[in-house]
């Protein structure tokens, strides 16, 4: 598996739950606000065997790993890495996927205590957002269903980009979480420029204006409550 980076601790990835983290390298998205897009090409990062990646993320004062990328899913081998740390430490688990490739997911599945899933735009707007030549949408409602019918902490997110994301796409997501069966929280959290994003693909886009959404808030559906992590 690539690797990127491995972070000893982190007390922010995971609520509650300090936690090491690990990068993988690779994504098959182009979010063009990617924070983290030197981790994009699939050939970044370095190539690292499962108990190496273990080897080296252990031994910290932590309570678990969050396991991050790029995207942790297009890897073959993330089921054998997650297993391994489970086996390992015995501790919490949890992945950040954009969902598109369910079939590792549902392999990881078995391994996993929580889930950051983040739900990139409305259903109809993936492919404009993440950049792909095929529609993504359909593996990835594939993915929220299994979440759902799993026992694995299921947490979904949107970033909430100034001139791209806008209220109907967070309207749009909430409905199809409630179609789809989900109850619980969803989270909108700000779009902010960082060190890792492109300078040319960023330059049209600002922090967003939290006013935009709040209207949303009069109209949610039942059993979904909404937080707005603005920072
Ligand atoms: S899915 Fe995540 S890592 Fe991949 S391009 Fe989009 S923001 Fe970047």
């Amino acid at each position: 598996m690539r690797i990127a980076s491995i972070i000893d601790i982190s007390l922010v990835d995971v609520p509650k739950i300090p936690v090491t983290v690990i990068f993988t390298a690779g994504c098959n998205f182009d979010c063009s606000y990617c924070q983290n897009a030197e981790l994009i090409p699939l050939l970044s990062g370095e190539s690292m065997t499962i108990p190496d990646i273990v080897d080296r993320a252990r031994g910290h004062l932590v309570d678990g790993y969050c396991v991050t990328g790029g995207e942790p899913t297009i890897h073959k081998d993330l089921p054998e890495m997650l297993k391994a740390l489970k086996e390992d430490c015995d501790c919490h688990i949890n992945l950040n996927t954009q969902g598109s490739v369910p079939s590792v997911l549902e392999r990881s599945l078995p391994y996993i205590d929580s889930v950051w899933f983040d739900m990139k735009a409305s259903p109809t707007r993936y492919v404009k957002t993440v950049r792909t030549s095929h529609d993504p949408w359909p593996r990835i409602q594939q993915s929220l269903e299994l979440l759902l019918d799993s026992d694995v902490l299921f947490w979904p997110r949107t970033t909430y980009v100034g001139n791209l994301t806008t209220p109907d796409d967070i309207k749009a997501i909430l409905e199809t979480l409630h179609e789809l069966g989900f109850r619980g929280e969803y989270l909108v959290q700000n779009y902010i420029d960082s060190a890792g994003t492109r300078d040319e693909e960023v330059a049209a886009f600002e922090r967003p204006n939290r006013d935009e959404i709040e209207p949303l808030f009069s109209s949610l559906p039942s059993g979904i409550s909404m937080r707005l992590e603005w920072r």
